[in-house]
């Protein structure tokens, strides 16, 4: 974070180097004029105190953009924008079809402009360009979902109380005021999965985006509003999350948080968010096993298992970072994995040759050496990577090769703890309810992977796994219509589905006596 230089060049974002190849994504402009990048009750604003941060592309170290750093004075007159839009707007009271279609108005923005959010996705997360155009696919199918369920009337309920004269309904109204916090890893998706249903049920927010990864953030502010969001519907603060995004999860003001991130903080919301009773809306880690049982297809398991765990480097929440595989099939089974992972080309966002990219900055780096080092002073036996690549193509990025840590056990820290990283983690079993009870022997719950041609098996198994999703002969793909979330530590609640709209409603029951006659009770 600096002091921005004078004079003040107010809020130009200019992505003018970065990653390899591509001209500038964009520069935020308005009317012409240089625009500011925090976006508070509809307009754009600088940060109070003028303080900038610069942000820079992991996969050279090249500075991306500079944008506006707000603190806890922007984030205040957030909520106050969000609170006041709530009240006294006209969002809540919109009817929901015609909510429902501004969402499918957003799908079809976000499908127009998909390359331009793409390139600005994987400048500020390394991720390669493809991978981005996918994820914003699944963006805009996340809106479209949402605009579908919300504008197919999600009216609520008439009640059979047994009495003729009263009429009783259930209806479901928006919880108001909800701060969205969100991470790097999948920065605009995460995103998604929360400003569709909260603009979909009729509430307001405040975002805060990972402090590494503002760019989409500030391009879906502007989708919005195309798409005719009332002002302060959506408010966008960018900045730390100790300085700006705490006092959206204390703020009285506030009704709901809705967080993704890491476990540690999410302890921490949830506790900031007590006193004033938040709603809370948790999805954190997980520490995902992957359970390859020997009467699986080889070849077929090989390949998931590495897409599991070393996809986006294995910065992803539900990355197959446990592979549990039947003694049996073992030595084979990890030969295999160990071949093909060496060979995992590492490049930039737009080396079309690179099949992974960097991590996000250096300090993760720093955290994932650090979790690889504990992993072998525990016992764990490398089998490839454990080390920065010494390619000088990437000398400036944040690369680390893809790593397979074998002969784990239950206690080991690599086995409870998740790296976040491109590292496997090999333990085995010999019987299918040593592979369940090791597989269930973490704080996590998040999603796990079962690989047998044996479709008894795979029921049982799945029926015994402690995870919010279970995959079969499968890893990763998931769909709007189906809820997301973690069991245990986790989590609390869902993304995604109906449930995923329903964390951002409440319910009212009313009730109407409709000949009321007087009750003498204290007579
Ligand atoms: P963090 O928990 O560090 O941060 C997530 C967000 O919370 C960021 O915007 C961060 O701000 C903000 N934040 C940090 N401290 C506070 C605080 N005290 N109050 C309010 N907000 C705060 O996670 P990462 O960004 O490092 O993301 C990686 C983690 O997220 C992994 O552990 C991963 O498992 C988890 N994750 C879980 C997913 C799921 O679906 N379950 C999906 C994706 C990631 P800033 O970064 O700007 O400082």
């Amino acid at each position: 974070m600096r002091a921005r230089p004078t004079p003040p060049t107010l809020g130009t974002v200019t992505v003018t180097k970065g990653c390899p190849a591509g001209p500038p994504v964009h520069e935020h402009r308005h009317g012409g004029s240089p625009m500011p990048e925090l976006f508070i009750g509809g307009q754009w604003t600088a940060a109070a105190d003028g303080e900038v941060r610069e942000i820079r592309c992991p996969a050279d170290g090249t500075p991306v953009a500079t944008v506006d750093e707000a603190g806890a004075a922007d984030a205040a007159a957030a909520v106050t924008a969000a609170r006041a839009a709530f009240d006294d707007g006209p969002w809540p009271r919109t009817p929901a079809a015609e909510r429902g279609r501004l969402l499918l108005r957003v799908a079809d923005l976000l499908e127009r402009d998909k390359d331009t959010y793409a390139r600005a996705e994987s400048l500020d997360t390394g991720k390669r360009f493809v991978e981005s155009r996918y994820d914003m696919d699944d963006i805009a199918n996340c809106f479209r979902y949402f605009g579908d369920l919300v504008a197919s009337g999600n009216d609520g309920r008439v009640v059979d109380t047994g009495q003729p004269e009263v009429d009783s309904r259930v209806v479901y109204e928006p919880v108001g005021v909800c701060s969205l916090i969100t991470p790097w890893n999948y920065p605009l998706l995460q995103t998604a999965w929360k400003v569709a249903p909260a603009v979909g049920a009729g509430d307001t927010f405040v975002l805060k985006p990972s402090e590494l990864t503002p760019h989409t953030a500030i391009l879906l502010m502007r989708t919005l509003t195309e798409a005719g969001l009332p002002d302060g519907v959506a408010n966008l603060v960018l900045g730390a999350g100790g300085a700006v995004g705490a006092p959206l999860t204390t703020d009285e003001r506030v009704d709901l948080v809705s967080f993704t991130g890491g476990l540690a903080t999410g302890r921490r919301i949830m506790a900031a968010a007590a006193p004033t009773v938040k709603k809370i809306a948790l999805e954190l880690g997980g520490k995902n096993p992957n359970l390859v049982f020997a009467d699986t297809d080889f070849d077929t398991a090989v390949d998931y298992a590495l897409m599991a765990v070393f996809l986006h480097s294995g910065q992803v929440c539900s990355a197959g970072a446990r592979l549990l595989v039947d003694d049996e099939l073992h030595d084979d089974f990890v030969d295999e994995i160990v071949r093909r992972a060496r060979a995992i080309r590492l490049g930039g966002p737009f080396d079309e040759d690179a099949r992974s990219g960097p991590l996000i900055s250096a300090e993760h780096r720093d955290k994932v050496e650090k979790y690889v080092a504990a992993g072998l002073a525990e016992g764990a036996v490398l089998r490839c990577g454990g080390e920065r690549p010494d390619d000088p193509r990437l000398r400036d990025g944040f690369f680390y090769l893809p790593t397979v840590l074998d002969e784990c056990s239950p206690g080991m820290s690599v086995i409870r703890d998740e790296s976040f990283g491109p590292v496997l983690t090999v333990e085995r079993f010999r019987t299918e309810e040593e592979a369940v009870a090791l597989a269930n022997d973490t704080v996590y719950g998040l999603a796990a992977g079962v690989w047998t041609q044996s479709v008894e098996r795979s029921h049982r198994v799945a029926a015994r796994l402690r995870a919010g999703t279970v995959w079969i002969n499968d890893f990763h793909p998931y769909v709007p219509q189906a809820e997301w979330g973690g069991m245990k530590q986790s989590g609390v609640g869902r993304e995604l589905g109906p449930a995923g709209l329903a964390e951002y409603q409440e319910a009212k029951h009313i009730w109407r006596n409709t000949a009321p006659r007087p009750q003498r009770w204290f007579e």
